[in-house]
Formats: C-alpha cells, structure tokens, sequence
C-alpha cells in the first residue's frame, strides 16, 4: 500500500512548465502562503529564527481578519493563546491592546480550566496586527527585520523531482523467498526501513512559489527552501445563502466585495496526491446595534482590572485596556425561544446544500449553526446568544451563536423572535463556506508534509476551525520551516525539530491529535482533550515553554527571559513560604475555617493545638489563596504586636506581603493540584499499559452504563467498535479521560 502511494505521489511530481516565468528578484529562506491568524504567526516565527522570510498574501489590507467571531480565547483557546505568546507569538500582544472586554471563563472552577477570553474591536486588532508585521523593524519588534510582505496570489508549487519509486527495496520479493517465518519477518522489516529512508532521501523537494503579483498582474516565480501553506478557508471555497451558491473564500467585511477562492493551489494539491476533504463553516448575519433595545437584555460587564493575554505586559504590571482603545465596555446576553425554534425548523428546507456529508455538510460540532443546536437539543426550548460589539467606532453587532446561512428575509425573522431584537435590523447576513481541506495525517508533528520535503500545512488547512488553533500551528510550522532552511542555507546538518509534546502545551495536544488520528469534522480545542491539563494551565504556560522556546532561538526578547526569571523565583518563595508558615486550627476555627479542620478544637482558646502548614490548608477543597493569605496576614499581625509589645524583634520581620498578582494563580494551582498531578501519572501509566489489552466485542457503549461519556463519544465508540485500547485511542473526540474510565470499565467486566 505505502508502495502504490509513494509510486502515485512520484508519477504526479513532475517539473512544471514555468521556465518562461520572470522569476522574483530574490529568493527566501521561507515563504508563508497566507495572512490570516496561522500565517502570521508562522511568519513571524521564522523571521524570529533568523530565517529570511517573505509573507504573500492576497490582500495586505486584510492581514488580521477577524473572519467570525471578534473574541479571542476562551476555554482551551485561551490556553492556547497563553502558549504562543510564551513562545512570542504575536496573537497574544495584539489582542491585549485591541480588545474592549475581557473575562476569565470558569473562573469559578478550578485554575486548569479557568480560561481567558478578549472580544476585539476589530479594526483595532487588525491595525495592531499590520503595525506588527508592516511596521515591526521601526517598533523594535524582534525578528521583524527578517519579514518582508508581498500582495500576490500563490497559484502553484515549485517542486525539485523525486528520484523513480521503482529504485525502492523489493518488499514483495522478500516475502516470497524460503527463508523461515522469523527470518521473513526480520527481512521483511529491515527491507521496509531501507524503503522508507530511501523514501526519505528522495521524496520531492520544494524549489519555491509560483504566485500572480497583485499589482502588476504578472505570473511570478519565487524561489526559497521551505514552504508553509496557510490558506484558511479559501481552498475551493464556496459561499452560500439559502440556495445561492457562489465561489470565494470569504465576504470582505467592509464592502459588498467575496475574496476570491484558492483554486490553483487546490489543484496542485491534488495533482500531488495529498487527501483532500470537504468541511464547512458558517458565520451569523451582523446587527445593527441602533435597532436593538439593550434594556431588555441581561448585562454582561468585562472584568475589571482585565488579566493581559501577554505575559510580559503581565510581569510590567500592564492590564488592559491599553492605551489603544483604552475602553472597556459591556455585552448583554439574549436567548433563542420557542417561536425561534419554530422558524428554524420550519425553513430548514431553505438552507443549502453541501458537497459534504451528502449534502448535510461537515461543520464544527462544538461551533453548531442553530438549526444544528435546535435539532441536536430538541429537549431544549431556549440557547443563549451574546450579543457582542463589534468595536468602539461601529454600531455592528455579532450575534454569537445564531449562525445558521437562510435566505436573508429568513434570518430577520429568526433574529426579530428573540427579546430585545424585536426591531432588529440586519447590517449583513450570516453565510456558510464550504471548503478543501488535507488530512492532516499527512502530515509529521512538525507539520511537515510526508510527501513533500520543506512543505509545511497550518491552520484552517489541516482540518481546524478558530483563530487559536490556526495561531497554534502556525507558530510550529514557522519555527520549524525556518529552522530547516537557515539551517540548509548555512550548509548546516538538519536542526532538532521543535515538537511540543502532549505533557508540555496545549499545541502539542492539538498537533498530535491531528497527525496521528486525523479529523473527520473541523476540530477545536477543549481542555477535556489534554491528558496533562492539571498541569497544562493558562497561568503557567511561560514556565512551561518560554525557554524551549528560547533554546531553539523562537524567543529572542531578553525581557521575557528576565520576566520568566523573576516570575519563577517570586513562585517558589511563596510556595515556601506557605509551606514554613504554621497555621493552628484556632486560626481556622475563629474564622469560620472549623468544617475544614474536621471539626476540631473549636472550644481551644489561644494559638494552639493541631497545627497544619498553609500550604496543607490551601491544598483543602474549596480553600483559595486569598483565604489562607488573609489569616496569614492576621496572624503575622498578632505576633508582631506581641513582639513589639515585649520588645522582641523589630517591626520588619513580621510584616506580611501577599503574593504578588503574577504569581498569585500559579502559586495557588501548584499547592491545590499538587497531589492531583500525582493520580494523574499514575492513571496515564496504567492507561500506557492497557494499549494492547483487548475490548470485548459484545461490550454495550450508552449513556446508563456509561454516564460520564458524552453524546459524542458514546456515537463514535459505536460506529468504530474498537478492539483494543491502541484502536480506541485513535478515535477523535474520545478524550484521555474517557480512555481511562472505559479502560476501568472493562476491567471490571473482566
Ligand atoms: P484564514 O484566517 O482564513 O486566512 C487565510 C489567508 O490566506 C487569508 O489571508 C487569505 O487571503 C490567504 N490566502 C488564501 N489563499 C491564498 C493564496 N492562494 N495566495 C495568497 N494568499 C492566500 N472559526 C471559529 O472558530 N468558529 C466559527 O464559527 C467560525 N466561522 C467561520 C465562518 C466563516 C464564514 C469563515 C470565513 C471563517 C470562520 N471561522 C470560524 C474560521 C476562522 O476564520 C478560521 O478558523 C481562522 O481564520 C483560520 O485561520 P487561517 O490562518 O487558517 O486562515
């Protein structure tokens, strides 16, 4: 089979025709196809390695679109967003000074799925994006020195031919030779690893871009090592309202204007033999925010002060709003009801049809379009929708989670059925994109293709939706192409791959889920689908992966360097601190803290009897930092008042300073998560152990013996029926939990 794939790849790679192109002036180290949210982030990262990088981009005007949603993070994305900027990222600094509301989601729960969120005003976050990128050499933005943007369309791929597959090891004439079983065996596996280095020496190579210059309309060929191609939605895109279908890529948010669709670069994939799919998205139409009668609607204040995304504005003490838009405003929240529930299911004929899924389409399960939700939910009469500004300077509002692409008339009606819409008028309808997509199976966990040698994929490409998750690969791919070529340019051996592994970064969940299980329907980052997440928090992720980043040279700011330092020092002096500081039971008991001691010595007068640390106490259920540094801070002040008193010691010694903000989350989930990340090795190492173990094929998968799976994972369990543990675990969606508790599951039937 890898014979038939690697012969069908080589039969398609063949020189193209291009000799009589006008070649660009200069070559590069890497060329990123694409500015949307992967190709930014990868292009600045390979600059970052010193890699001469050009960004070709069909519009320089649309570096930073916000296509959807004009929010950055949440749940798992946010995470996300705090890993790339601890690598540097720009998606981080440029949401902290564009955005207008910030909140940390689950802030109620416990810190490894608390997750930062920021709703942009959009044309601020697309200056600050192009400031970056355009302008980053004469604001001292590391790296930028190496960028260069171009406005052009990338059409094709240069390749170098590969060598003739028929020159690969003859595997099936080992297998026919007399050798005993073992021996075949031992030959048959020695053959197959000379084949695939063979393969590896003499696959494909990019040579460079074929692009049209955008403004003097002429086909180009640019030369460089690597390539990463970021292209979004565009590849075949087509776009569609009600039964209007029409090609493009997306809407041009300020004009009447469709992008135009990648058709070129799908052929050539194609023509490569890459696996192709079809996947959709959709967006809500945009309200005008005069027409909408606020006070009907339930307020939804930003937090104040704000948490920055960025960490080293959290190390200089800056929180947002930042002097850019220096405002911070509100949201209001409305909900769907029983007459919208009614429309959506009665014009349901009306929606279009897609090339996928038998022309249901393939859209993102955790992103649903309303009719999805109301006929996913039929249990359900009402869903929330927020109802979020789109910036300062606009009366357009975004209806989160009302996409759904009906005619235009359609989506008013449904829109004037909820409260506070009833006079709602449209500024643009909402509209679905149906587009190409590559199994990203094809890909290595440097997002590197296997076919094609300097050939990286990022983003919506891969078989991802969101910002974050786009950000996240690009930012590999980046590092990683520009790694690879400055490398090869300094005549260099290959350099170590930067890969993130699943315990270090949220990014290394996302990419190991992708290249090794693959994706049916666009996928989105939760915090459910990291094995490591107690460990894998928002607060942590600069002590995580800043220096990683910084050894293979993708974080080159030594303020971060020093931010990392200080913040890691201020962390364990206040962890020791609670772990010295010796809390009495009476401390508790006088306030209010008696249920937590187990009832203990209420009646004890004075500082005495059972005597635990701070640290232990904080490690208590339900028992927060601030808790534990109040009566800290009480206590210290007794004692001082006593010594001053008798004159012993001086004022000094005793005088108690909380932990500081920057470290306050980090200091808090490393004391309450510490026995926690303990059970938690221990589970992933009998889960490591099970991989073969058998499932028996009689097994029942549903919701009453299986109540802590969801709807999702309990389908999927049914249609793939697995037989082993290794089987189960390359199914998407099924979490690392889950693996574990279906892994006790079967134990005890057993
Ligand atoms: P994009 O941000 O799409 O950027 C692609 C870039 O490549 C663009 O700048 C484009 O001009 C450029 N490009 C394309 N082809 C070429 C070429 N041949 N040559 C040069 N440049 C090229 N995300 C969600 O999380 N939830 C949603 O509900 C959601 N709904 C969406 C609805 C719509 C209608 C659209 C369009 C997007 C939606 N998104 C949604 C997706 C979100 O926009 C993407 O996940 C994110 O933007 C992906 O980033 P990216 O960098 O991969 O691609």
């Amino acid at each position: 089979n890898n014979k038939v794939q690697l012969a069908t790849l080589c039969r398609h790679v063949r020189p193209l025709s291009s000799s009589s192109l006008p070649s660009h002036s200069k070559s590069y180290d890497v060329i990123v196809i694409g500015g949307g949210h992967a190709g930014t982030e990868a292009a600045s990262a390979s600059a970052r390695t010193g890699a001469r990088t050009l960004l070709l981009t069909q519009k320089i005007s649309t570096l930073g679109e916000l296509s959807c949603n004009p929010s950055i993070g949440g749940i798992g994305k946010g995470h996300l967003v705090r890993e790339i900027d601890a690598l540097q990222g720009v998606m981080g600094e440029v949401a902290d000074a564009s955005g207008i509301h910030f909140r940390m989601l689950n802030r109620r729960k416990g810190p490894a799925v608390r997750g930062p969120r920021g709703q942009m005003d959009r044309d601020l976050y697309k200056a600050n994006m192009q400031d970056y990128l355009l302008r980053g050499v004469d604001l001292g933005v590391s790296g930028m020195e190496n960028l260069e943007v171009l406005e052009a369309s990338a059409e094709d791929l240069l390749l170098d031919e590969g060598d003739e597959i028929e020159t690969l090891a003859p595997l099936a004439d080992v297998g026919q030779s007399d050798a005993s079983g073992e021996q075949r065996r031992l030959l048959q596996a020695k053959a197959l690893s000379s084949a695939k280095a063979n393969v590896a020496n003499r696959r494909a190579r990019i040579r460079g871009v074929v692009a049209i210059d955008s403004k003097t309309n002429a086909r180009i060929e640019i030369e460089s090592t690597t390539v990463v191609l970021t292209t979004g939605t565009f590849l075949r895109g087509v776009l569609m309202i009600g039964h209007d279908r029409y090609s493009g890529g997306r809407h041009l948010r300020d004009s009447e204007e469709v992008e135009p669709p990648s058709i070129g670069l799908a052929l050539t994939l194609e023509r490569f033999g890459f696996p192709l799919g079809r996947l959709k998205t959709g967006t809500p139409p945009r309200l005008d925010g005069r027409t909408i009668d606020w006070d009907r609607c339930n307020i939804q204040p930003s937090e104040r002060p704000a948490q920055p995304f960025s960490h080293i504005r959290q190390s200089r003490g800056e929180e947002p709003p930042l002097a850019a838009a220096n405002t911070l405003i509100d949201c209001y929240q409305t909900a769907t009801n029983e007459a919208t529930h009614k429309l959506v299911m009665d014009y349901a004929h009306l929606l279009p049809q897609y090339d996928g899924m038998d022309g249901k389409g393939n859209g993102p399960r955790y992103c649903p379009s309303i009719y999805k939700k109301v006929e996913r939910f039929a249990e359900r009469n009402s869903h929330n929708s927020f109802l979020e500004p789109e910036g300062l300077n606009t009366h357009v509002v975004y209806p989160n989670g009302m996409s759904g692409p009906y005619p235009e008339e359609i989506q008013l009606q449904i829109m004037r059925s909820m409260k506070g819409l009833e006079k709602v008028e449209i500024v643009r309808p909402g509209y679905d994109v149906e587009y190409d997509f590559v199994n990203p199976q094809a890909l290595t966990h440097t997002l590197e293709t296997k076919s094609i040698a300097g050939l990286y994929l990022a983003g919506q490409i891969c078989g991802t939706t969101g910002y974050e998750e786009a950000g996240a690969q690009g930012i590999i791919a980046g590092a990683n192409a520009g790694r690879a070529a400055g490398a090869a340019y300094r005549g260099e051996k290959a350099p170590l791959p930067f890969v993130l592994g699943r315990d270090e970064a949220y990014i290394g969940v996302l990419i190991d889920d992708l290249v090794t299980k693959g994706t049916l329907e666009p996928y989105r980052m939760f915090t459910s689908r990291a094995e490591y997440r107690i460990s894998l928090r928002a607060d942590n992720a600069d002590l995580r992966l800043t220096r990683k980043g910084a050894e293979y040279g993708l974080v080159t700011d030594p303020e971060r360097l020093a931010a990392l330092d200080m913040r890691e020092t201020l962390i364990t002096d206040n962890v020791e601190r609670l772990r010295n500081f010796k809390l009495f039971v009476t401390d508790w008991a006088v306030r209010g803290g008696n249920d937590l001691m187990g009832g203990a010595a209420i009646d004890r007068p004075g500082r005495e009897g059972q005597k635990k640390s701070a640290e232990e106490v904080l490690g208590m259920p339900h028992v927060t930092l601030k808790e534990v540094e109040d009566i800290m801070a009480d206590v210290s002040a007794e004692e001082r008042n006593t010594n001053l008193d008798s004159n012993e010691g001086s004022s000094d010694e005793y005088e108690f300073c909380p932990t500081p903000s920057s470290a306050h989350d980090t200091v808090e989930a490393s004391v309450k998560y510490k026995s926690y990340v303990i059970r938690q090795e221990k589970d992933i190492e009998s889960w490591r152990k099970a991989q073969g173990a058998r499932i028996p094929p009689n097994i029942i998968y549903d919701h009453s013996i299986m109540p802590t799976f969801s709807k999702e994972e309990i389908e999927k369990l049914n249609r793939f029926k697995p037989t082993t543990f290794a089987e189960a675990s390359q199914i998407s969606g099924l979490t690392p939990q889950s693996l574990v508790y279906l892994y006790h599951h079967v134990m005890k039937l057993n």
